[in-house]
């Protein structure tokens, strides 16, 4: 029997557990968490906001009850303050401020990411929120309620600035979106996609302010304003989603850490230290476009990271088979999916991108109702002609077809491979000719 120590039971901590509870019973397993509630659906937060759904408990699919009842240890809203590596012991307290003391064989770091805080004045003030927790959601919304706040300050659009945007817009409040960069979603999609993003904001009010950086929230108490570098406009509330940063306060001078702070892990999500592993947001992934590790916050690849570190841990050595970073977004019906590298990704990670684009209707021209204009581009390295990404765009849901990119990609599936690849066709679902083989056809 081991002792196994978990710090952290959201989606990376809860995957783990369960897989060494319902796996592995024969350990005992300890799991602390500084919150009150685990496996909040984040994903969940804008579609809550924006009143898209009204009942939040679909949003949590485990609970401190249903581990316990598995046979772990659960302590919720005790936080881990240090951990004595060499000693194999971890330091807790609980709300009541008593000190818990608990030694491991094998601990598991699943202390996820925190919100990145921009170093300018004001972030302090009324009304600034960010919005990564439960409660956070409940902030936001509580603060909406009030008929006082008509203007909204979203800043960062990645996607989940994006979704709030729409979420306040949904609210009947003036929302403006503040980037620093030229376009939304520039981690995932090129402009030809994100061109199409933006103007879908923009026709549905969201009040564009790209390549302008913000420098001050003004108030006394109270949020009044933002000013950025090219501007001052008076907002009652700002929303700050400029990205997450690993939340590695525990390990940080103990670990092998990748140069944004993120626990390196290898492919059994073991870190520098053999007893030590790490998942979910506070770790790296591997990613099979680059070819080397990455960090990549997603909930499917915390999910991921936490079965294979449970079965580890559980005695079964188990390898992952690295990411792709595979995502996807709908906004006000728009949908775009991603995975992989887009072009300027590409670049950055050393290969010689080109890519090749088609624009078709899902389904031929005859089909009346239920077919859309669907824009595809795959990005391939001009030498090796791997694949290194793809990128949809619809108002039809096309999300299925990325989950074929994504294997393509891990597979080191070459463009030419892709232009012969059997894809059935019946018109209710596609074309004859769809714009997958059209787009590795006319590949140059
Ligand atoms: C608004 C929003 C929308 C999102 N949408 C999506 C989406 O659509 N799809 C997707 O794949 N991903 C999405 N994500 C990302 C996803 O939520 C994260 O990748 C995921 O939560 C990571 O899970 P995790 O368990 O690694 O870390 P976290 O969720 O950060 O959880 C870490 C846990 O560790 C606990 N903890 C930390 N330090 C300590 C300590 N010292 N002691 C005890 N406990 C500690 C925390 O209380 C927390 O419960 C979204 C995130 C947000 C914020």
């Amino acid at each position: 029997m081991s002792k196994i120590v978990l710090i952290g039971a959201n989606h990376a901590g809860t995957a783990a557990a369960n897989t060494i509870l319902d796996q592995y019973p024969g350990n005992k397993l300890t799991i602390f968490d500084s919150n009150s509630n685990i496996s909040y659906l984040g994903c969940g937060t804008a579609l809550w906001i924006g009143k898209q759904i009204t009942d939040t408990k679909g949003l949590f699919y485990s609970s401190a009850k249903i581990l316990t009842d598995k046979g772990a240890e659960v302590r919720m809203e005790t936080s881990v303050e240090r951990i004595d590596f060499a000693g194999k012991t971890v330091y807790a307290k609980g709300k009541d401020g008593a000190e818990i003391k608990e030694s491991y064989d094998k601990l598991i770091l699943a202390t996820g990411s925190l919100p990145i805080e921009p170093k300018i004045p004001g972030t302090n003030l009324k009304n600034v929120h960010f919005v990564k927790l439960f409660q956070d959601g409940e902030a936001v919304n509580k603060a909406l309620d009030d008929p006082g706040v008509k203007k909204v300050a979203v800043i960062g659009a990645g996607y989940i600035g994006v979704e709030i945007a729409e979420a306040v817009k949904r609210r009947g409040k003036k929302v403006l979106l503040f980037e620093a960069a030229p376009t939304s979603l520039v981690t995932y999609y090129d402009s030809w996609f994100t061109d199409d993003m933006d103007k879908n904001l923009a026709d549905n009010g969201v009040e564009l302010h790209f390549g302008e950086m913000l420098k001050a929230i003004e108030g006394s108490d109270k949020v009044t304003g933002v000013v950025s570098d090219k501007g001052s406009y008076d907002v009652e509330l700002v929303i700050m989603s400029i990205g997450f940063r690993p939340n590695n306060a525990l390990g940080k001078d103990h670990l092998k850490l990748f140069p944004n702070g993120s626990y390196q892990v290898d492919l059994h999500q073991q870190t520098s230290d053999p007893n030590v592993y790490a998942v979910g947001d506070c770790a790296t992934v591997w990613s099979n476009a680059i070819g080397g590790p990455a960090y990549i916050a997603l909930a499917t690849n915390a999910v991921r990271s936490g079965i294979v570190a449970g079965h580890n841990v559980g005695g079964t050595p188990l390898e992952s088979g690295g990411v792709q970073g595979s995502n996807g977004i709908c906004i006000f019906g728009f949908k775009m999916v991603s995975t992989g590298l887009n072009v300027a990704a590409a670049k950055k990670a050393g290969f010689d991108p080109v890519y090749t684009d088609y624009e078709d209707l899902q389904k031929p021209a005859f089909i009346d109702g239920e077919n859309g204009k669907v824009k595809l581009r795959v990005v391939y390295d001009k030498k090796s002609r791997r694949i290194l990404g793809a990128q949809m765009a619809s108002h039809y849901d096309v999300s299925m077809g990325i989950h074929m990119f994504s294997l393509a990609i891990e597979e080191k599936v070459t463009i030419e491979k892709l232009a012969l690849l059997d894809i059935f066709f019946l018109p209710h679902f596609n074309q004859p000719y769809n714009y997958i083989t059209m787009a590795a056809l006319s590949a140059k």
